[in-house]
């Protein structure tokens, strides 16, 4: 059956449209046999011209030979179609994709799909830019030969349907039946995960030369684009991993990856909202090209074939139409493969669809589809039993085989048969798909003045101006459109100086602003969260933001910023200063600005002070003129975004050196992940340091020799464990050699076995004595508590507090110490769970598998708990449905009655709260968790916060000359907590100074107090 091209309505179609070519003699299974023929013989009207299509009969018996069960075949994959000028994956490479044992680099996937598209008017092969360690990322286009010549022309008409402002809906709908949706699929994003990128290749070959109906109607209705591996370092890594031992079997490697891109592993698909990794930003960049319909990213970790429509609590920013596509898409997958007879199927499970941080939600982001699938891995490319012990559920009426032999080519035929579903349903519905499309952006665009709010506004007069430019850069980089108002304006009871920062609601990407700066709220009974409950942008970079529901705010005169947003600097009162006074505002660039010059000479004030009428605070820099400093000075001030201002006269006030101290970041050979997000934000700000691991310290007696400050990011949860290490009777290697040219980029070693080991732990304790500062984080905190280098600090036990991930407020108790220097009164920082630290208890550490011992928790509810239903907003606010007007069916109603209801919500507000110090003599909190449990959720959820209310959230404990700083939440997680990056920057500053202040008392405490 032809389909009809333009079709805008659905057609029902019949499962036998997969039908591939001529019959064929198929595995042998009765029942499947049974139903082919049956089929074969209803459908030879369906056969044509694409029946006399050779078949490839080497690679088609492959395909058979290497699926372990036959019931993990289907028609749409269990053949490949010849050709006589496109090459084959097996004539390319040798072997056909998802034969055993074997997995491809990924020069020889670019290889193979370049020699594809040389071959072939239907491919085109784009380079989308590089990763961090070098290697090119690839585009890979498939359509008809028309659509290929043509492809900036449709390029352009996605882009007019992407923008209704500039499209009016007569000319989208001459648009849509001349347009062709994409449906872009990425793989390999999680480099354990192997099987997606041998499977594209077969899939770009199968839709550039299948002459098929179904295969045809993909390739005229829509475009295929893919990019096969995303994590291109990891995958590099991983192939020298499983194939390195298949070449020499003596080589002892670990059996997973340490290391897969430069940063970061599995958490590369966690940097949606921050884009600090190359790999979102070259796929991002490539959708605000395309505009692609779908983006969908292969994964593999599900019984046998998982497609996402997830369990809620879903994202309460996006446009209902898109929960409605997943669940379309999905079901229909669902249902063909099981028609097909292939076990284990199934969807809505697995996540709840509410953080926007995976790199699919690039497309819900942004008014398209973003979906996965979950496929039973691949792992090493062998063949392997996997058992499952899976009851069946209403969402999974086909349970997974108790065991069964699993091989890499059943992985490709899941993956590929599904994705070829989807792709037929998306071409022969592909007006719909896009008229959805319009549809939601249209919506986006309304959404300023029907559900809200209308705009964020960021102050002028905020006291961050780096911070807010940092934050609204990614903003503009995310694709949103920042303005800038020209006047004064006012908003409800607020003026808003000229020059005042507005997202405005009524662009396309609305809901992508409305979901990184609003508040979120995921109420405990809920299902469990899959990742991060609360990440609202504006605590998070210590930034003001107001969310405004009052439309006359797009009335205010205002211009769009046409650049990234950059905050203004440079020097003043030049002439005849003696000195400059840079006001400390905790601005990340005042540290990347130090290290740049680090021989310049830079006093930090220690009291704030005021100068020639202008107020500094605490931390002040303050630069002697002369020389070069005005020079370096105004350069600077511009390049980093701050104003130098001169003095014939220096402040009378304490002061002691800006240090730029040698820094190690110190790693285990156990994970890395965590850790690296550290490195993302030392390198953003170009701290310098040295990478070493727990053997380098267990190894070294005079640590002080080169170092000043060691930081440990979050590791392990177990102290014991980060001093014992990986065990095991062998060494094992993580290095490069020629078997494995790919690993050993971020650190190398002969043998990963064995931790700190207590000689480290007793080399620490003696950096400390000699004057060293030790940093730890959240897990890795564990350490310096357990072995006892934090007088007086102990693990307070949380057996009920729910807080998974999400914004919580922190107060600033300690005004004088460096380390809060530039901060407020308060702070929204991210954390997740544990461990909760407690000051004065017995000390030490004493549970078993999670946190526990010190003070014993309150489990009784203390009201931070509430009912409100999972959604936008904090605790005392109201969820909002999106895609319709606020205040929908409202006036019928005031009708009918007769009568007037009330309503509005408000934004954002902040408020003060006064701290007093705590704890031991040797130890200061710093910063500690709103004693009141009903104030600590900012965003996400929380349940029992009684257990965290008021317990140290930033520890400095003294030990002889040195100090180990413990930080009690995560100040540096996926590039998303730029707010809390300067309590981490404060400490190397200040690292020879951290008692600065410790002996202020009454009003010189008053006096220090923070603005
Ligand atoms: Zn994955």
């Amino acid at each position: 059956m032809m389909v009809r091209p333009f079709a805008g309505r659905l057609t029902v179609r019949r499962p036998t449209e997969f039908c591939p070519t001529a019959p064929r003699p198929i595995p042998a299974r009765p029942i499947v046999r049974g139903f082919f023929l049956a089929l074969a013989a209803i459908l030879t009207w369906t056969a044509g011209a694409a029946a006399q299509q050779q078949i490839d009969q080497t690679y088609t018996a492959e395909i058979r030979k290497f699926t372990t069960e036959p019931f993990f075949l289907t028609p749409l994959v269990d053949h490949l179609p010849a050709s006589n000028t496109v090459p084959t994956p097996r004539a390319f490479l040798g072997h056909i994709a998802g034969a055993p044992d074997v997995l491809s680099y990924p020069e020889e996937i670019y290889r193979y799909m370049r020699a594809v598209a040389a071959a072939s008017d239907r491919v085109k092969v784009l380079s989308i830019g590089e990763t961090e360690e070098g290697r090119e990322m690839i585009l890979v286009v498939v359509a008809d030969e028309k659509t290929i010549a043509d492809l900036d022309r449709y390029k352009a008409l996605l882009a007019r349907l992407a923008d209704p402002r500039k499209t009016p809906e007569a000319e989208a709908a001459r648009i849509i039946p001349d347009a062709k949706p994409i449906y872009y699929a990425t793989g390999a994003i999680h480099s354990p995960e192997t099987g997606s990128p041998e499977m594209l290749m077969e899939l770009v070959y199968r839709l550039a030369v299948d002459e098929s109906e179904h295969i045809r109607k993909i390739r005229e209705n829509i475009i295929f684009m893919t990019t096969p591996v995303i994590e291109v370092d990891g995958r590099a890594k991983v192939v020298d991993l499983h194939m390195a031992p298949r070449k020499d079997p003596t080589l002892k490697l670990p059996t997973r990856p340490l290391y897969w891109g430069k940063y970061v592993a599995h958490d590369n698909n966690r940097d949606a909202m921050s884009l600090s990794l190359k790999i979102t930003q070259n796929v991002l960049n490539t959708f605000l090209e395309y505009n692609p319909t779908v983006l969908h990213d292969l994964h593999e970790s599900a019984s046998y074939l998982y497609t996402s429509t997830g369990r809620g609590p879903y994202n309460a920013w996006i446009d209902p139409l898109v929960v409605n596509e997943w669940n379309r898409l999905a079901h229909k997958e669902v249902k063909e493969m099981t028609a097909f007879g292939v076990p284990g199927v199934y969807t809505h499970d697995f996540y709840d669809g509410w953080t926007p941080n995976y790199m699919f939600w690039i497309a819900n982001m942004r008014n398209s589809i973003g979906r996965f699938y979950e496929t039973q891995a691949s792992r090493d490319a062998s063949n392997h039993i996997v058992r499952a012990n899976v009851d069946r559920t209403w969402h999974r009426p086909s349970t997974p085989l108790r065991e069964v032999v699993w091989g890499i080519r059943n992985n490709v035929n899941l993956q590929q048969s599904a994705l070829l579903i989807a792709l037929g349903e998306v071409a022969e519905n592909r007006s719909e798909y896009l008229h959805n499309f319009y549809q939601k952006s249209a919506r986006s665009i309304a959404k300023a003045t029907a559900e809200g709010p209308a705009a964020y506004i960021m102050p002028a007069d905020d006291p961050r101006p780096g911070q807010q430019a940092r934050m609204l850069s990614v903003l503009q980089r995310q694709g949103i459109e920042v303005h800038r108002t020209t006047s004064p304006f006012t908003s409800g009871d607020r003026t808003f100086p000229a020059g005042s920062y507005v997202v405005r609601l009524d662009q396309p990407f609305s809901r992508t602003a409305d979901m990184l700066l609003d508040k979120q709220y995921y109420n405990p009974a809920d299902l469990r969260p899959y990742d991060d409950t609360g990440w609202t942008f504006g605590p998070l970079y210590n930034v003001e933001t107001v969310r405004v529901t009052d439309h006359a705010v797009l009335q205010a005169p205002m211009t769009l910023a046409a650049d990234l947003v950059r905050a203004p600097g440079g020097i003043a009162n030049a002439n005849g200063a003696r000195v400059f006074l840079i006001d400390y505002n905790a601005d990340n660039n005042l540290t990347a600005f130090r290290f740049r010059h680090r021989n310049l000479k830079i006093d930090a004030a220690e009291q704030p002070f005021t100068h020639d009428g202008r107020e500094y605070r605490a931390g002040t820099f303050m630069v002697q003129a002369g020389r070069d400093a005005a020079r370096i000075l105004e350069a600077a001030g511009r390049e980093y975004g701050f104003t130098a201002y001169g003095s014939t006269t220096a402040p009378s006030v304490s002061k002691h050196p800006v240090a730029a101290p040698r820094i190690a970041l110190m790693h285990t050979w156990q994970t890395t992940q965590n850790e690296g997000w550290i490195r993302v934000a030392f390198d953003e700000y170009g701290i310098p340091y040295d990478y070493i691991s727990v053997h380098d310290v267990r190894d070294n007696t005079r640590l002080n020799d080169k170092y000043d400050v060691i930081v440990f990011g979050p590791s392990v949860n177990d102290a014991l464990s980060i001093v014992r290490g990986l065990t095991g009777p062998d060494p094992i290697a993580w290095k490069t050699t020629k078997l494995t040219p790919n690993i050993g980029r971020q650190a190398q070693t002969d043998d990963m076995r064995g931790g700190l080991e207590l000689t480290g732990v007793l080399n620490l304790q003696n950096f400390v004595k000699r004057g060293g500062t030790f940093v730890t984080m959240t897990n890795s905190s564990v350490l310096p508590v357990h072995f006892g280098l934090a007088a007086g600090v102990s693990i307070r036990e949380t057996p009920n507090l729910w807080a998974p991930g999400g914004v919580y407020r922190t107060e600033r108790v300690d005004r004088t110490s460096p380390i809060t220097y530039g901060y407020g009164d308060e702070l929204g920082v991210y954390f997740n769970r544990g461990p909760v630290f407690a000051l004065g208890g017995a000390g030490g550490f004493g549970g078993q598998g999670g946190f526990g011992g010190g003070i014993a928790g309150r489990a009784a509810n203390d009201g931070s708990t509430t009912t409100r239903r999972s959604g936008r907003g904090g605790l005392d606010e109201a969820d909002v449905v999106q895609g319709r007007p606020v205040d929908m069916g409202q006036a019928g109603v005031a009708e009918f009655l007769k009568a007037q209801p009330g309503g509005g919500t408000q934004g954002m507000g902040a408020q003060g709260g006064a701290g007093q110090q705590a704890g031991g003599s040797d130890t200061r909190t710093l910063l500690r968790f709103s004693p009141d449990a009903k104030k600590l959720l900012m965003s996400g959820g929380i349940e029992h916060g009684g257990e965290l209310a008021g317990a140290p959230a930033l520890l400095d404990a003294r030990l002889e000359r040195g100090h180990v700083v413990i930080f009690g939440f995560n100040p540096m997680w996926r590039s998303g907590t730029l707010g809390s990056y300067a309590l981490v920057f404060n400490t190397l500053l200040h690292h020879g100074n951290l008692d600065a202040g410790r002996n202020l008392t009454g009003d010189a405490v008053k006096a220090a107090g923070a603005r």
